[in-house]
């Protein structure tokens, strides 16, 4: 460690005293410099798929296209206000399922009915409490002259997942930039600065992550359970536990929309285990770490899996925490800067 320097206590006296608070790490806000430094447009492919949707489209149309396209969120556009108004990303589809799904026997009338507008607005049919208490009602967005520091704050801060970059002057979205993107743009221009000691540092020393009230379903649970979950709890994904507690899966808010992409959204009633199973393309096994692995090894087996979190485990793979993308950011970024995107 750095010696604690000595500081004058007063000019005049030529006292001295010893700080009382530790050094700060001259490496601590490294990557925060770097964030503020570069703008949300450096971050955007130079080509990539985008979709908008009108409000009017039916939501069952909708949520086929996102899975057609192989996207997995698009803007709303409201022709009446002319301007963008929202996001329709996975997680409405989880909330629509969840909402009206009855049994296997019964259609999901409103999947086949509702345009976007009606679910956003129910004049109709009043959405619970549940469904609307974490509700944003305009769109989120950011300019592409802004830093990727005010997009991970801005992400972060609103708890989405999803920020479309909007051309001012044009009106036109250019991308919508995920904690993955910013990763990846770390991931390949963060090698140009000097590496900060602290990634040597194992995540159990650094507490980077949730290690309490991890949220889990069992692979004998419904997918409806799973629904049910990801609407209270309100987390972007769930180990999947064996009988004796063991990780076994990983099922993720994206791999609700495979309900979508296979037409079987009728029959929430299936098992974790057959959810799991059917599949169409997912990752091989649970991406997981271990207490005792350095930053530096999770931050790159995130990156190159491509996946939004890691399964904290010990030993035994029993789920022990997440290391999330979003515990990343803010430990990395927001922290050194002394913002908290936790609620005020
Ligand atoms: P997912 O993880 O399923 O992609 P998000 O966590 O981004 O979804 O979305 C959570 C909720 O916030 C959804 O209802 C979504 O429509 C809304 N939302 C997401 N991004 C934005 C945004 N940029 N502006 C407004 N609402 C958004
Ligand atoms: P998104 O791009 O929407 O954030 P995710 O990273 O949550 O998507 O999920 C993308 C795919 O990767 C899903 O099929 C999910 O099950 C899988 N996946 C994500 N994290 C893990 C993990 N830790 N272990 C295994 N599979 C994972
Ligand atoms: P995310 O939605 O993955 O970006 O993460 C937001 C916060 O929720 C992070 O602090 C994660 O560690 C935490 N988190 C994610 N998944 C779970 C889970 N299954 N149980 C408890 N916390 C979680």
């Amino acid at each position: 460690m750095d010696p604690v320097p000595e500081i004058p206590f007063t000019e005049d006296e030529g006292l001295t005293m010893r700080r009382t608070e530790p050094a700060r790490d001259p490496d601590e806000d490294v990557y925060t410099k770097f964030f503020m430094n570069h703008c949300c447009y450096d971050a955007i492919p130079t080509s990539s798929k985008l979709l908008i949707f009108d409000t009017t489209l039916q939501v069952k149309k909708a949520f086929f296209a996102l899975v057609a396209n192989g996207v997995r969120a698009a803007p709303l556009w409201d022709n009446r206000q002319k301007c963008f108004v929202g996001m329709l990303t996975i997680t409405d589809f989880i909330n629509i399922l969840h909402r009206y799904y009855k049994s296997p026997m019964v259609q999901i009338y409103e999947l086949e009915e509702h345009k976007i507008e009606t679910w956003r607005a129910p004049v109709f049919s009043p959405v619970p409490e549940v469904y609307l208490q974490y509700s944003i009602t305009s769109l989120i967005s950011i300019t592409p002259d802004s830093s990727l520091f005010d997009a991970i704050y801005s992400l972060l801060k609103n708890k989405i997942h999803r920020l479309p970059v909007i051309d001012p002057e044009s009106g036109n979205v250019l991308h919508i930039l995920t904690h993955k993107r910013i990763l990846k743009f770390l991931h390949i221009f963060g090698s140009m600065i000097p590496k900060p000691r602290f990634l040597q540092k194992r995540i159990e020393e650094v507490e980077i992550g949730t290690f309490k009230k991890i949220a889990t379903v069992q692979e004998t649970a419904t997918v409806y359970d799973a629904l049910s979950i990801f609407v209270e709890r309100r987390v972007s994904a769930l180990p999947v536990v064996n009988e004796q507690g063991k990780v076994v899966a990983l099922y993720s808010r994206f791999d609700v929309i495979n309900l979508a992409a296979q037409k079987n959204y009728n029959n929430l009633n299936m098992t974790m285990r057959e959810a799991i199973e059917g599949r169409s393309c997912c990752v091989e096994g649970v991406l997981k770490c271990y207490p005792h692995e350095t930053l530096e090894t999770i931050i790159n087996r995130i990156a190159e899996a491509e996946v939004h979190r890691l399964v904290l485990v010990d030993e035994e793979d029993t789920v022990k925490g997440i290391v999330s993308l979003s515990d990343l950011l803010q430990a990395l970024v927001l922290t050194p800067a002394e913002i908290s995107s936790k609620a005020d």
